[in-house]
C-alpha cells in the first residue's frame, strides 16, 4: 500500500497484519461466489461497502440508501482490503450457464477482432520498429519516435494493467494514480459489462494471467471501436493502451 495507513481506518488481519478497513455484509463473506452490490471505488475509497443481493431488497426498499429503516437489518462485518479484493476476485467464478457461454463467445469475437485491427495498425505503422515510444497522460497521446524525432502519434486512453507481482488485472477506471484524462472514457466498458452482467468487465481488480489483459483489450477496443491496442510491458507486467486514433507525425 502506498498510503499511510490512519489508525480509524486501519484494523488487524490474521492473514494480512494491518490493513484497510472495509465493510461487507457477513453474507459476501461465507459465501463471496455471488453478485456484489456497491458503488464502483474512487480516488477517496477503493474498497467501497458492499452487500449481497438479498440486502440489496433491504437497500432499494429505502429507494437506494441506507438509513435507520434498513441498516440494522443487514449484518455488517469488518474486512481487511486484502481479504476483500480476493474475495471480490473470487465473486467472478459467479458467471455460469448461458451468461458464461455468451460471455465465452463475445470474447472470441473481439479478439479475433482486435488481431485484424492490430495486424492492419502494424502494417500501416509499423509501430515495433521505432526507436522508442512515449505517452504524455496530460494529452493522451503516445509517441513513437527516432532520434528525439516523432514518427507516429496516438491517441490513447489506459485500458487497465496486468502485474506479474500479484498476478492480478486491475482497471484503468479503479487506478488513481493515472490521470483522469486517461482512465475515464474506459468506464463506457464498464457499463457495457452491467448491461451484460459481465462480472470481469466490473470488478476493479482480480486475479489474473497475462493472456486475460489481452481478452480484457480487446473487449475494450470492441466497445470503444477502438483503432488498436499497444501493450507496454514494464518490470511488474504490462499496461494496455488503447489506440483511438493514430497518424503519422
Ligand atoms: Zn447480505
Ligand atoms: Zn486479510
Amino acid at each position: 500500500m502506498d498510503e499511510e495507513l490512519e489508525e480509524s481506518d486501519a484494523l488487524e488481519c490474521a492473514q494480512h497484519g494491518k490493513a484497510h478497513v472495509t465493510y461487507v455484509c457477513e453474507h459476501l463473506i461465507s459465501h463471496p461466489v455471488q453478485k456484489w452490490h456497491s458503488d464502483y471505488p474512487d480516488a477517496e475509497n477503493h474498497w467501497p461497502d458492499a452487500w449481497c443481493a438479498a440486502c440489496n431488497v433491504h437497500y432499494l426498499a429505502q429507494g437506494g440508501e441506507w438509513n435507520e429503516r434498513n441498516e440494522d437489518l443487514v449484518p455488517i462485518k469488518l474486512m481487511c482490503h486484502v481479504c476483500y479484493e480476493g474475495a471480490r476476485s473470487a465473486s467472478l467464478a459467479r458467471m455460469a450457464g448461458p451468461v458464461f457461454d455468451a460471455w465465452d463467445a463475445f470474447l472470441d469475437t473481439c479478439f479475433e477482432e482486435l488481431k485484424t485491427k492490430n495486424d492492419q495498425l502494424n502494417q500501416e505503422f509499423d509501430l515495433g520498429s521505432h526507436q522508442r515510444y512515449d505517452w504524455d497522460q496530460e494529452k493522451a497521446e503516445l509517441v513513437f519516435s527516432n532520434g528525439g524525432v516523432p514518427a507516429v502519434i496516438a491517441k490513447i486512453d489506459f485500458i487497465g494493467s496486468y502485474s506479474s507481482r500479484s498476478d492480478t488485472w486491475l482497471w484503468a477506471w479503479a487506478n488513481f494514480h493515472l490521470l483522469e484524462n486517461i482512465r475515464t472514457r474506459i468506464i463506457a466498458v464498464r457499463d457495457f459489462g452491467e448491461s451484460h452482467d459481465y462480472p470481469c468487465l466490473i470488478t476493479a481488480k482480480w486475479e489474473a494471467e497475462e493472456g486475460d489483459g489481452w481478452d480484457m483489450a480487446a473487449a475494450a477496443a470492441h466497445v470503444l471501436n477502438a483503432k488498436g491496442v499497444y501493450r507496454s510491458p514494464d518490470r511488474n507486467g504490462a499496461s494496455f493502451l488503447l489506440i483511438r486514433e493514430i497518424c503519422k507525425a
